[in-house]
Parts: structure tokens; sequence; C-alpha cells
């Protein structure tokens, strides 16, 4: 059966309409993309300074880039670092390593040069692209470096850093047909994105060019911009897989025109909406949040008339939110996203208002993909209406994790399952509710934030025994982390010299909201760390 729940093997199976595959296997993201041409409409247009760039000036900008990185020795499975705000030439950059075998890897800019250092030293890139602003953040590497700004190098970071060359001069290549193209098959990697699944530190998740070919089928299967005139506004990043694999790859398929937000403010995006009359706004819970709790100050000040739809993902959306959301904004769609950087993106989704009215739904399984409820205790596959543990499975989930064969072993299963650590239940007309998260990860506005790395970095305190990292709930931002710490004897070192402490060596986002001592940390007798127990201790206590 391809729907419905099937008794025999308890897999569930999704009730969409599968996307045909494409036919041909050695054909690369980038040509699958630029095959369906859409010369002369406008592709992405910047916000702030109202430049843009249409479809035949972006694939050509993609050949031209793809042809310098060929001349100065970029070949097939050599990785190149992205670290860049969004923009316009962000996909332009992404398009044009993958079109020749490369590998692209992302990171965000509020990262800091010690967690950026960390992803250069496990991916190994051979060239970064950045901007004038963020060469500091690779002072500690020796890539040569491609610099995005328009204007040329200024002698500040020229003697610090090794400038190659800018985009701009890239820009100006002649595209070379005959160039050396390695063959690029759909099993050949294509992105290295970071995340820490289930456990641990953030490993580099390998998506081939099949499953980012997937995604967009996927992506595209969920809209209908075929009809009207529509424009999207990019507000997530494009360093992680929701904006990625939406605003890079799939609506460049569609030749839908979209608005790109260097970063996300709540001004700036809503006049953007309002001057480019943009009918779809993907965002993440916070910034719904934030819609909600200011709608009228927002509604009286700006023209939102455009707006049919507003995407959520990446983080659950409460039922009180949606509520909020629906009574405010009544003739605007709420439709849901529930994915992993893991399975390349959406897994599930709501696709239709009638689809979107059953609030608290991460939808139904995305075509093609295949899903498992399991019992975490017994690995019994369950029934209809209970919870356990979801797994999916098809062509969008990744390869693996790079050059880590250990947690490879221990989320995806020998059948192809991935094990996505969420807590879920399948109801009978097959709508998923995620109910907890039962993996480590602290996902604050919308960014992973791992408990293990603030762990590791608590203990190289000199006064800190023991640490263990959990989530606290957050009306803004979803969640925060909060550290239980066991100070050693005769230390009394303060919650804000320990909060201090950590803020210096991580981005913004991963900051500890909240410190409380104890004497011990919860452990299981292999020494793991009882998450739970925190969490209910702490609950009971805020
Ligand atoms: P990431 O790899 O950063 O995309 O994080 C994936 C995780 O975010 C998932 O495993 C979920 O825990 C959470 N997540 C993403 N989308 C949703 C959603 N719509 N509802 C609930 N949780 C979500």
């Amino acid at each position: 059966p391809r729907s419905g729940f099937c008794k025999s093997n308890s897999i569930f199976y999704s009730k969409r309409k599968l996307c045909p595959h494409p036919p041909n296997h050695s054909l690369d993201v980038t040509t699958f993309i630029s095959s369906r041409a859409h010369h002369g409409k406008i592709a992405f247009i910047d916000a702030s300074t109202g430049r843009h760039l249409t479809f035949s000036d972006l694939w050509r900008a993609v050949d031209s880039v793809a042809t310098c990185l060929a001349d100065i020795g970029v070949r097939k499975g050599h990785v190149i670092l992205l670290l860049s705000p969004n923009s316009i030439y962000f996909p332009v950059v992404c398009l044009a390593v993958m079109s020749i075998g490369a590998v692209i890897t992302t990171t965000n800019p509020l990262n800091t040069t010690r967690e950026i250092g960390k992803q250069v030293a496990d991916s190994k890139p051979i060239l970064a692209f950045t901007t004038r602003q963020l060469v500091p953040k690779l002072a500690e590497s020796t890539l040569p470096i491609v610099l995005l700004d328009e204007d040329e190098p200024s002698q500040q970071y020229v003697k610090s850093a090794k400038i190659l060359t800018t985009l701009s001069e890239m820009l100006k290549k002649q595209p070379s047909e005959r160039r050396v193209r390695d063959r690029v098959n759909q099993d050949d990697t294509a992105t290295l994105l970071y995340s820490s699944g289930t456990t641990g530190a953030s490993k580099g998740v390998v998506g081939s060019h099949k499953s980012l070919i997937a995604m967009v089928q996927i992506i595209l299967g969920r809209f209908n911009l075929t009809e009207g005139d529509h424009r999207f506004i990019c507000t997530v990043p494009m360093f992680h897989i929701y904006g990625l694999a939406v605003f890079a790859l799939a609506l460049l398929a569609s030749g839908t025109t979209v608005v790109i937000l260097s970063k996300y403010e709540m001004h700036d995006m809503l006049s953007a909406i309002e001057k480019y009359r943009i009918t779809y706004l993907p965002l993440v819970p916070p910034i719904l949040v934030a819609l909600v709790n200011g709608a009228d100050q927002i509604r009286s000040k700006y023209d939102l008339s455009s707006l049919q739809s507003v995407l959520s993902g990446g983080a659950p959306l409460s039922k009180e939110v949606i509520e909020g959301f629906v009574e405010r904004y009544p003739t605007v769609t709420i439709l849901q996203g529930y994915g992993l950087t893991e399975s390349t993106g959406v897994g599930a989704s709501t696709d239709s208002l009638e689809e979107s009215r059953r609030y608290g739904t991460a939808g139904l399984l995305s075509p093609g993909m295949e899903a498992k409820i399991v019992d975490p205790e017994s690995g019994e596959a369950l029934p209809v209406n209970r919870t356990g543990e979801l797994w999916l499975r098809g062509r969008s989930i990744m390869t693996g994790y790079f050059g880590n064969a250990e947690a490879t072993a221990n989320t995806l299963d020998a059948e192809g399952w991935l094990k996505t650590g969420d807590l879920c239940y399948i109801d009978d007309d097959g709508f998923i509710f995620v109910v907890d998260r039962l993996k480590e990860l602290i996902k604050y506005k919308g960014y992973q934030v791992p408990p293990a790395e603030l762990e590791a970095l608590l203990l190289t305190h000199p006064e800190i025994l023991d640490a263990a990292v959990i989530p606290i709930p957050d009306k803004e931002a979803g969640q925060c982390p909060m550290a239980y710490v066991v100070r050693k004897a005769g230390s009394s070192l303060s919650e804000s010299a320990i909060m201090e402490f950590v803020a210096g060596q991580v981005a913004p986002y991963k900051r500890i909201r909240r410190v409380a001592f104890t004497t011990s940390i919860p452990k299981n007798q292999s020494g793991k760390i009882l998450r739970k127990d925190l969490i209910q201790l702490a609950t009971s206590k805020l």
C-alpha cells in the first residue's frame, strides 16, 4: 500500500503523490535545477539595496564561478567553505561549487573563530568564500579566501589573510563550455552541513546530489507556483538546510522571485513584504510569535495584504501561537514543515488550509517518505496513536556523518532508517504530531545548541568539577540552555561568572541563560547524564 498504515511491517507510507524521479543518474543538482530555465524573470532581489539577479544573470554567474574554480584547481570531492550572511550571491557560490562535483560546507556567521576553526578542522576545506567583515573569523586557518564584497579588497585584511581573488573578478570570467568537468553522479557528496544529531557535538551531515534533488522535488510539490504571481521572502539563514533547500535550490527550479534579507530584522522584513507584495513568508516560530505579539501595531503600520501563506519550520509551534495568529491574520494560512538537517529538510508538512487546521500537527509525510514509530525502550514498531521515536526513510535522507562511522551507525540503521530523536505519534489520518525531543538538542530561536559542546566547555573551567546542560522553555526563543554545575571544593564561582565564561567563547545563540548549582550530576551506570531528571528538577523549581 502506498498510503496510510501498513500493519504487516508497521511502516507508515506517505499519502502524497510521488514525484517522478529524475531519469538520469549522472544528473547533478545544479544541472537538474538549471534545466528548468526561466530566462528574463527576476530570481533574487536584495531587500536592502534593491539589486537583483535575473535567472539569466544567475546561471551565467554560476558558470563563471564554476569556470574560475576549475581553473584554480578545485576538483570533485574538494570541500569549499561558505561563511556569509544571506545574499543574492550565496546560491551562486553553492550551485557553482556543486556543479563541478565539489562539496559546499556552510557555517553560521555568528559562530566564533573557535567554533568555525573546529568545523574547518573537521571538514578540511581548501578554499573559503567570505565577506570582508567576516575575514577575521578565519584568522586561525590558513585558507585562501575569495572575498564576496563587490569592492576591491582593503589592505586591512589583505595583510593578515590570504585573499586569492574576489567574487566580482570571478563574475567577469567568460564561462568556458569546454572546461574540465569531473563526471558527477547522484550519489556523490554535494553538501556538508553541521548538526549535532541526536547526541554529542556538531557533525558534518553528508548530503548527496540525490538527496538534494529529492528535496527540490518535495518542496516544489508543496506549492502551486505555476498559477498566479508568487513572491517569497527569505528570512531564514541559507547556511541552514531550511534556507538552503528552499531558497538556494528549490525555488530556482520553479522560476519564483525571492527577496533576500541579509539578516532577519522585523521592520526590514515587514517593509519588504509591503514593498515587494510578498505572497509566501517562510520563517521560524520565534518570528511568528513576534508577529502575533505585535499584531496591532504591525497591522496599523504595514500593508501586508499581499501575504497568502506563512510557512513555519525548524522548531515546534504551539497550538496557542497558531490560534493567536489565525485570529489576528485571518486571511493568511499557516503551513507547517517538520524536518532535520539529516533529512535534507522537509520530512512532513501541512500543505493546505484544510491540513493546517489540524492545529499542532507537523503534517503528513512528504512524498516518497516512509516512517516508523519505534518504542525507545523495546525497539518495537508501534501502531497509530502511540508515541515513540520517529524513524524516517526516503531518497532525501543523508548519506551519513562525515568521517564518523560510529555516529552514522547510531543514527542510520542497516535498512536506511534515520532515527530522528523526536518523540512523535501518527494519527488515524496519517498526521504526525511531535510530542517531545528524545535527543539532547536544544533549539534557541531555531538555531541548534548542542548541550555536549557547552558541557565540554564548562569542564575546561578550573573551578568546575562537573556540569550538565539542559533546555528550559522560553516564550520568545522556544528553548534556552540552562546549566547545572558542580563547583570544585572551596570554589565560590558565581552564576554570572559562569555565564560570562561561556559567552566569551560561543556564538550568542549558544549562551547559557541560567545556572543552578548542585552537588552531583545524575548519571546512569554507563556515565550518561540523566537529562530528563534534571529537566524535571528545573521545571519543578522554575
Ligand atoms: P535541524 O537539523 O537544525 O533542522 O533540527 C531538526 C530538529 O528540529 C528536529 O529533529 C526537531 O526536533 C526540530 N523541529 C524541526 N521542525 C520542527 C517542527 N515543525 N515541529 C517540531 N520540531 C521541529
